[in-house]
């Protein structure tokens, strides 16, 4: 299990999350070369420790708390969350394709603001 990073962040992109996170398992931080290119942030699966801290605070409830509890409309980020790798430009850009799909393919929600993503995503 591992926690997941969802489609409100497109847009929202604070980094609230990695500032609570206790093992750095968020990226890109915004101290990373790759955080001013990339659509969203991503959890490193294998090293995060489902504490739970992320979700309180995001504020747009990006963050669900394991892939099955993500709900269908999200599940091909699973993949792109657990492929991105900072300091890996290929498997950075992989990641980033995934997402770029994602939106081109989900139009309706990208019409909807990052606030009221996650509530759309049950709908
Ligand atoms: S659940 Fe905990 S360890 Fe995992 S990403 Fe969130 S804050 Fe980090
Ligand atoms: S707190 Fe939420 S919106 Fe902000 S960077 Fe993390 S996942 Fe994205």
């Amino acid at each position: 299990m591992a926690f997941v990073i969802t489609d409100p962040c497109i847009g929202t992109k604070d980094s609230a999350c990695v500032d609570v996170c206790p093992v750095d398992c968020i990226h890109p931080r915004k101290d990373e070369p790759e955080f001013s290119a990339t659509t969203m942030l991503y959890i490193h699966p294998d090293e995060c420790i489902d504490c739970g801290a992320c979700v309180p605070a995001c504020p747009v409830a990006a963050i669900y708390d394991s892939p099955e509890s993500t709900p269908a409309s999200q599940k091909e980020l699973i993949e792109a969350n657990s492929i991105y790798r900072a300091g890996d430009p290929a498997l950075v850009s992989q990641a980033e394709s995934i997402v770029k799909a994602h939106m081109a393919s989900h139009a309706d929600l990208m019409g909807v603001a990052p606030a009221e993503r996650a509530a759309a995503h049950a709908k």
